[in-house]
């Protein structure tokens, strides 16, 4: 069978994370993301989480106690340049865009701080790092952000990155899809 939409955004972590690895999560929300990354680069590894909404992170707090290898973060993806040691190699990024689950649906992810973060996080990418973004494209300012971030991921240099987008194209209600972008080796 053909695998889902949500259950594939993690495949495409699970298959290139290593124990150890750096990771992010862009858009913590509730932590569901976040719990699944902690998970895969184990104890040794390491993953920041991103969310502006106080309410979102303690949520995520509470969901991943039990995981001792999350850095959480009350601010913008935009600014990950600044959690960054220099030198840092990120392996995987996810991004789950829109508004927090059974949160304030005025508070959405918008298109400059999504592709801000998204030019940072590419310059810390280790070489066949991926970052995978889960586009939800049901609500207005889902529509103006994908339709941002679809011009600006096509322009992409071929020879810098190669870019995924995996969608069902029968499904109805603007359901979501993936965009990913892999770094190319060296
Ligand atoms: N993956 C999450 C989970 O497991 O619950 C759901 C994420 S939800 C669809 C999107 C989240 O992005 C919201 O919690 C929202 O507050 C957050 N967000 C919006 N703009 C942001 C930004 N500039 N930086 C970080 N997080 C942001």
């Amino acid at each position: 069978m053909l695998e889902r939409v949500l259950p594939y955004a993690k495949t495409l972590a699970k298959d290139i994370v290593q124990p150890g690895d750096l990771l992010i999560d862009a858009t913590c929300g509730n932590g569901h993301d976040t719990k699944f990354l902690a998970g895969l680069t184990g104890s040794d590894g390491r993953v920041l989480s991103f969310d502006i909404q106080a309410q979102a992170i303690e949520n995520a707090k509470e969901f991943c106690e039990s995981y001792s290898n999350i850095e959480f973060i009350l601010g913008s993806h935009a600014n990950i340049d600044e959690h960054l040691e220099s030198g840092s190699a990120i392996k995987a990024a996810m991004f789950n865009l829109g508004y927090l689950p059974k949160g304030d649906k005025s508070i959405t992810t918008e298109y400059q701080t999504t592709i801000s973060a998204v030019e940072k996080i590419f310059s810390a990418l280790a070489p066949g790092g991926r970052i995978i973004i889960v586009v939800y494209h049901g609500h207005p300012e889902g529509k103006v952000e994908k339709e941002a971030l679809t011009e600006f991921l096509a322009e992409w240099p071929q020879k810098e990155a190669q870019i995924l987008e995996y969608r069902y194209i029968n499904q109805r209600n603007d359901a979501p899809y993936i965009l990913c972008i892999e770094k190319n080796s060296k």
